[in-house]
């Protein structure tokens, strides 16, 4: 295995090295957690990987943009459940939380103050089974005791997480990572890409190509038909979708770091940045997240409404949020003693983004399809479950909370209209606005990258389009990789889950 690690870092090397001309069974353009599935499956089921992402590390939005937490999520069976074995091994890199307090169901009796937003603690009773299993069964009533004893999710180490998904990938002998290597474009014609061209010069030609760039640069540069912003009512026929489409996406969040210091104090606020709000009328809440360590990862629910966001572009809207960030933590420490104790230790790198373009694909999924669930859906290519409520973040009127039953994602969502070697394997999948706000979490974008790679080496052992996997097949290899695909979860892998 050492060996075979030497000679992927040695491929990788001369790659970068050399600009020139590459060839190669399947490039996957994004390595956040769609991409890391996607080039992870594909590796090991022996295709000849090339790995590109423009960041300096692997992990995307769940490393770079701070959201160092899955959210609890049915379905994350396969590869997710491999990481979290590893990450287990070291120490402090991975838990399991339960959650603590709610500023929404403060009870004096119970508590002192009302807590700023949601907070989140590690239990290191519960077990990673545990953590897949939120939505609320028929008839059940989502109180907090409820939220408490069945919702839980696994906060890690950003740095751990990176240098994890890297060891697994050099494991498999077969997977060359490009980190600090952007796609620049794609040369494509007829329904099929045929290379790619990257920011060092070189270009990568490959039989299949995935698109995990998190807002489907790829797709969009190739020509694929695109979606932004909500759908209207009649679009899709979604029952809570605006009556007329709108350019609305949801709000971007900075997340940050703080962690314990001994002599409790105020952090100084930097020079030019007011104390008081000037972006809202006050400063918001947030979710936060205790890391393994005890640290706080705070999440302001937003940092930038999407309307600002799109206007100023990323760069100007990163430095606004920035100073946001220094606001509202001066802001905490001030009206709230507790977080005296803490000293702001680390700003995201990347902000996080939410929602972006959306590829149209052979099937768009719809509210319809979440609220069918599994029971009421008909296709016959569902490649991974996922049931996370609908979360648009204030974004339309009606707010349905939890899915009665979680919904699957069909393989047509990852194939990009009328193309027949690309997949899409990101949050840019075939989602309608409202899909997307459900179906975008970390674990959830990692097993459809795991359905990506499946694929792609299903394709080339049978010399045939990505289109023409069949469906049976891409699901009975999907279940040899203990991907769940069924509702309860089977016992059998049941056991295998709690094995951990
Ligand atoms: C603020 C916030 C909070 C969230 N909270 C949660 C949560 O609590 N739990 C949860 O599970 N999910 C949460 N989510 C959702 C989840 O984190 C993301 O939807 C998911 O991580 C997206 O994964 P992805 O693979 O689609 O994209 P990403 O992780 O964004 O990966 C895309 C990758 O492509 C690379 N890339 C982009 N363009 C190029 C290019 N031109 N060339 C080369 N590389 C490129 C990027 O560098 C990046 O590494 C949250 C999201 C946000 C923004």
């Amino acid at each position: 295995m050492k060996l075979a690690v030497l000679i992927s870092g040695i491929f990788a090397s001369l790659l970068t090295a050399v600009a020139g001309e590459y060839d190669c069974d399947v490039v996957v353009i994004g390595g956040g957690s769609g991409g890391f599935g996607a080039a992870l499956a594909a590796a090991r089921l022996g295709l000849d990987v090339v790995l590109v992402d423009k960041a300096d590390c692997l992990g995307g939005t769940s490393v770079r943009a701070g959201v160092n937490c899955w959210e609890m999520s049915v379905g994350a069976t396969g590869i997710p459940f491999d990481l979290y074995k590893r990450l287990k091994r070291q120490p402090n890199a991975v838990s399991i939380y339960s959650f603590g307090r709610h500023g929404g169901t403060f009870d004096p009796k119970r508590e002192t103050f009302r807590y700023p937003g949601g907070e989140t603690v590690s239990d290191p009773g519960r077990r990673y089974l545990e953590t897949l299993k939120r939505h609320v069964p028929h008839g059940e009533k989502n109180t907090p005791d409820y939220r408490r004893e069945h919702w839980h999710g696994v906060p890690f180490e950003p740095e751990a997480m990176a240098k994890t998904m890297r060891t697994l990938l050099d494991e498999t002998g077969h997977c060359r990572v490009l980190l600090n290597t952007a796609f620049v474009a794609a040369e494509a014609s007829d329904g099929r890409v045929h290379s790619i061209q990257l920011s060092n010069g070189s270009h990568l030609r490959a039989r299949y190509f995935v698109d995990a760039t998190g807002d489907g640069a790829v797709c969009a540069n190739v020509g694929c038909q695109m979606m932004f912003g909500q759908e209207s009512r009649d679009r899709f026929n979604e029952p809570d979708a605006p009556e007329t489409a709108t350019q609305r996406i949801n709000g971007v969040t900075l997340i940050y770091r703080a962690t314990p210091v001994k002599e409790p104090r105020i952090e100084p606020l930097p020079e030019g940045i007011p104390a008081q709000c000037w972006w809202r009328k006050n400063f918001t809440g947030a979710q936060v997240n205790h890391y393994p360590n005890g640290d706080l990862n705070i999440n302001m629910l937003p940092t930038m409404e999407g309307e600002e966001f799109m206007r100023l572009g990323y760069k100007a809207a990163l430095a606004e949020c920035q100073r946001r960030v220094r606001a509202h933590w001066h802001d905490w420490q001030t009206r709230i003693e507790e977080f005296r104790r803490y000293r702001l230790l680390w700003i995201a790198p990347a902000l996080g983004v939410r929602e972006s373009r959306r590829v149209v694909g052979e099937y768009v999924l719809t509210e319809n399809d979440l609220l069918s669930g599994l029971s009421g859906q008909k296709h016959p290519d569902i490649i991974c479950l996922a049931d996370h409520m609908m979360d648009t973040h204030g974004g339309h009127s009606k707010h349905r909370g939890d899915l009665t039953e979680p919904y699957g994602v069909p393989y047509r969502c990852l194939i990009p209209r009328g193309f027949r070697n690309l997949l899409v394997a990101c949050r840019a999948a075939s989602f309608s606005s409202l899909a997307a706000s459900s179906c975008r979490l970390s674990r959830t974008m990692m097993q459809m990258g795991q359905a990506a790679g499946t694929a792609a080496a299903l394709a080339k052992g049978l010399n045939v389009d990505l289109p023409a996997v069949s469906a049976d097949r891409l699901r009975a290899a999907l279940r040899q990789q203990h991907v769940q695909l069924e509702y309860p979860m089977p016992d059998a892998l049941q056991s295998y889950v709690e094995k951990e």
